[in-house]
């Protein structure tokens, strides 16, 4: 175990890729999440989505719940834009960490944004020089990066030729979100490979979905290779959009509870994370997927008598 990462750097999205892809929730039910999720010991939290109100119903309180949280100072807050006009909303709410998405699935991108992945690219290359000027830094996130539900596999070199375009205009870091759990470890461990070589010293970032039972197999993969940075949403919040019931992202309480006992550090108090996750489970009123939710950690005991 000795070449795993000391510390994991992690990002919790389940306040907004988690609950965008639930039916929508009160402000004051967004607002009290965050606060105690960045209560948790977590070092990043993913806030918002400044999208248009009618398309993303979920997200339209953005501005108010921004508005109403208690910052910590040891929390990063970042928010994820859609386009110019969100990116401009973003910077002027005061966030200075911003993510843009574009997919490596060329239909994919046009059911999502109704436009291609290289007019994507195009928005994402204005974004990254708006947001430069403003002393900010943006991260691109490339979806599908394991494979489409309308195409199937995406080729590892269609996705490293849309990683290299956003890099190539000023993307300060990367990320591989696998939208519709389709990674596995090999695959994993060839995309990761092949960017290492492309991109030494770019920052990677990996988002996984659990959708087909092989998210932390995933994630120990990636560890194997050093990458320290990834995503997981509380109690694992959000489904699978192309597979009603089925699950989205893989749950932060379970991704702390394995990589903190093969001594990865996370900074992450396992119990208030999983008190985060009941009280996510509660504020969307369906029972979340996250197993260690449902078990408490390994070492909780019963009493005997
Ligand atoms: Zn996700």
């Amino acid at each position: 175990m000795s070449d795993l990462p000391e510390r994991l750097s992690l990002r919790e999205v389940g306040p907004r890729d988690g609950l965008q892809n639930e039916d929508p929730v009160p402000t004051a039910a967004k607002v009290a999440l965050i606060d105690a999720l960045s209560r948790t010991g977590v070092g990043r939290i993913e806030a918002v989505s400044f999208v248009r109100p009618d398309a993303i119903p979920q997200m339209a309180d953005a501005d108010e719940v921004w508005r109403a949280i208690t910052p910590n100072p040891d929390v990063r807050y970042s928010a994820l834009v859609p386009n110019l006009r969100g990116a401009g909303r973003a910077l002027d709410a005061g966030f200075r960490e911003i993510e843009v998405v574009v997919s490596a699935s060329d239909t994919h991108n046009r059911k999502n944004v109704n436009r291609s992945t290289e007019q994507s690219l195009d928005e994402i290359a204005a974004i990254i020089a708006q947001a430069h000027t403003a002393g900010a830094t943006v991260q691109t996130i490339v979806s599908t990066a394991w494979g489409c539900p309308y195409e199937g596999d995406v080729p590892v070199d269609r996705v490293l030729a849309v990683a290299g375009r956003a890099l190539a205009d000023g993307a300060d870091t990367l990320s591989y979100g696998d939208t519709t759990g389709m990674a596995t470890p090999s695959r994993v461990t060839r995309l990761v490979g092949e960017t290492r070589s492309a991109h030494p010293d770019v920052p990677l970032n990996l988002h996984f979905h659990n959708t087909r039972g092989t998210g932390l197999a995933n994630v120990l993969a990636a560890l194997e290779l050093g990458v320290s940075d990834f995503d997981a949403s509380v109690g694992g919040l959000g489904g699978c959009p192309y597979a009603p019931g089925a699950t989205g992202n893989i749950a932060t309480e379970e991704l702390v509870h394995m990589v903190e006992d093969m001594g990865v550090a996370t900074g992450v108090d396992l119990e208030a994370m999983i008190a985060a996750a009941a009280e996510a489970e509660r504020i969307v009123g369906r029972t979340l997927p996250s197993q260690v939710l449902r078990a408490g950690p390994r070492t909780r005991t019963i009493s005997a008598n």
